[in-house]
């Protein structure tokens, strides 16, 4: 049987983080999270660029090797606005981040975690290809929703004591992954950059863990999503640009782009 139990070069266990604002402080874990060989995305809002206290254009390169994200222009309560200024702030946020990162922005934060039905239907049509909420689940579960993608935890909520229950999940239960939001502001208001340390010493550098960023996460589950097999599981199709990896009969497969592989039956 083929089973969909591995990501990115066979691994078994994935890591996001997913930090809003852009502000300063993003400097200090930017540093943290390269030394410890973990990636995050950073959702930034292309309005506060340059303000006091918020990283500038000219800031860009930090985020070499993480993602630049979107979280609106202006910060506002979208629910509180009409749907024509919902739809400037998606828009004028990846416009410009587009600009200054030289890459295609796709993925986006709810400013406050507020979000209705209405405004996450406009993510799509803003091509954006997941959002995340701040409604912290507490579990490694897949996102059913990615345009409503419940994180695991804030730092704050117990993040090592759930980060030992990952490494003790078992990857044959399903895929799963540990999604941790927050503000890199939060740590320095509260002092507490050793509570990131500590989750990085615990989390970084692990052989089964894929550091990825939450775009690279969503593109990878939807390739996934896409192969293709027969239906005694003795032929698959990778139709996607990616190379994947699945497990067939305990074993580990990985299968190129545009490949059609035929396994043999084991007896
Ligand atoms: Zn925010």
């Amino acid at each position: 049987m083929v089973k969909f139990s591995r990501y990115y070069e066979g691994k078994t266990k994935a890591l996001v983080l997913s930090y809003d604002d852009g502000q300063e402080t993003d400097r200090r874990m930017v540093e943290t999270l390269n030394y410890y060989g973990i990636k995050a995305t950073f959702h930034l809002n292309a309005g506060n660029l340059g303000r006091q206290g918020y990283l500038g254009p000219e800031d860009a390169a930090l985020y070499r090797g993480h993602e630049i994200a979107a979280h609106t222009y202006s910060h506002p309560h979208m629910l509180q606005i009409p749907e024509e200024a919902r739809l400037m702030e998606l828009w004028r946020d990846r416009e410009r981040l587009e600009e200054i990162w030289g890459n295609i922005v796709d993925g986006f934060s709810y400013p406050y975690g507020e979000y209705d039905g209405r405004l996450k239907s406009l993510m799509e049509a803003v091509g954006f290809s997941y959002a995340r909420t701040t409604d912290s689940r507490y579990d490694f579960r897949l996102p059913e929703d990615f345009y409503a993608w419940h994180p695991t935890c804030h730092h704050r909520e117990n993040c090592i004591g759930l980060a030992e229950k990952y490494l003790e999940y078992d990857y044959r239960e399903g895929l799963s992954v540990f999604c941790m939001w927050g503000h890199s502001h939060n740590f320095q208001r509260e002092g507490n950059w050793e509570v990131l340390e500590q989750f990085c010493r615990l989390m970084g550098k692990r052989e089964e863990i894929w550091y990825c960023t939450m775009g690279e996460f969503v593109r990878y589950v939807r390739g996934l999503g896409a192969l293709q097999t027969s239906l005694r599981g003795d032929l698959v199709y990778n139709p996607t640009d990616q190379r994947l990896w699945f497990e067939r009969e305990g074993r580990l497969v990985r299968i190129e782009p545009g490949e059609r592989k035929t396994m043999e039956e084991r007896l």
